[in-house]
């Protein structure tokens, strides 16, 4: 592969501070194994938060770590019984590995295995290098028409398509998104597609706010710039009927969004919590009984979601292409972190291109 044993990588030293270092190249050590050079790798609020805050719920940086999770390339070396792949495919590859013989993968939620090694989740590396080496199995090949950075964002799709399943999605919902960061972005679109025929977005940024209504919301309200009076939910209840809204998806992980999402959910309705905020907020649990919701939380990803997320963006259904904001270079990753921590309303995803 080549003659060094070590190769760059963005590591995360401690909070506040990336360093592009030296780490070691991985080699094959299990037959499974598969080797990734990385092509593209996006930002994600995750490896933000860490650079700036060393820790999200309890997963604390106590060592250096590698960023990076969102990521695709081109498989560079595979073990002996990698037969499914060959040496030059393009592929999209999922950064969390379960362990293959705990209960929650012969469960089928292997994403609540609680030793699923995730990159760039400490103590895990991620993938911002050039060689990454995974399991032969998390590794999806691409379709030709889509691109390496396309295949990047397979990751927050896979998060999106996930939790429009576990919604249950169907023609006709009528359904609000509370954030409009890229995986706000990204549920509201898939819901779309899955047949929603209301998407309301809710965001306290009109620049945000205008993003979705480009890609895709239905209606939008900035819940900052009401006249005094108003009321969020009786905003969203006028453009989506006094009844409520058959799914939430609460993507900012804030009090309030959380509050009026399940003041507007309908009786009988479901509640997905995919953003993560403060660990306690305060809510009118009551609401949860009288109105029988369905409270759910949603975590990353499980089985099928990484497949039907490169059959969405490859039937040309949902272009992740207006997503892309940005693009650096790999030597120039630590800008692209900054930029990102310091102007994150000018983002959406910003995209490290390479090493090489
Ligand atoms: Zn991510």
């Amino acid at each position: 592969m080549t003659e060094s044993i070590t190769q760059e990588a963005v590591v995360l030293e401690q909070p506040g501070k990336i360093t592009l270092m030296d780490v070691s190249i991985p080699t094959i050590s299990d037959p499974n194994d598969v080797i990734i050079q990385i092509k593209a790798t996006g930002i994600c609020g995750s490896d933000i938060h860490y650079y700036t805050h060393g820790k999200i719920a309890n997963y604390v940086v106590k060592s250096p770590m590698v960023l990076g999770h969102e990521s695709s390339g081109i498989v560079a070396l595979i073990g002996e019984n990698v037969k499914t792949l060959k040496v030059g495919d393009r592929v999209a590859l999922e950064p969390g590995l379960p362990d293959r013989f705990s209960p929650e993968m012969r469960e089928g939620r292997y994403n609540l295995d609680p030793n699923l090694k995730f990159a760039a989740t400490p103590p895990f590396d991620g993938t911002l290098t050039k060689y990454y080496k995974t399991a032969k199995d998390f590794v999806y090949k691409l379709p030709d028409h889509l691109s390496f950075e396309e295949g990047a964002l397979m990751e927050p799709l896979s998060v999106a398509v996930h939790a429009n399943k576990i919604a249950k999605m169907k023609f006709g919902a009528r359904c609000v998104v509370f954030g409009a960061g890229p995986i706000g972005l990204l549920a509201g679109k898939v819901a779309s597609v899955f047949g929603a025929t209301d998407v309301v977005f809710v965001d306290l940024s009109e620049t945000k706010l205008e993003r979705a209504s480009q890609f895709g919301a239905t209606h939008v309200v900035n819940s900052g710039g009401l006249p005094h009076g108003v009321t969020v939910d009786s905003v969203i209840k006028k453009e989506i009927g006094k009844k409520g809204a058959d799914i939430i998806f609460e993507c900012s992980g804030a009090q309030a969004c959380i509050r009026t999402g399940i003041e507007v959910c309908k009786a009988g309705g479901t509640f997905i919590q995919v953003g993560m905020g403060p660990e306690e907020i305060q809510f009118p649990i009551s609401m949860i009984p009288t109105k029988e919701l369905t409270f759910q939380g949603c975590l990353r990803y499980c089985q099928g979601d990484y497949s039907d997320s490169i059959e969405l963006a490859s039937s040309g259904k949902l272009s992740l292409k207006p997503l892309i904001t940005h693009r650096y270079k790999f030597k120039d990753a630590i800008d692209a972190f900054d930029e990102n921590r310091d102007h994150p309303l000018n983002n959406v995803k910003t995209i490290i291109e390479g090493p090489a």
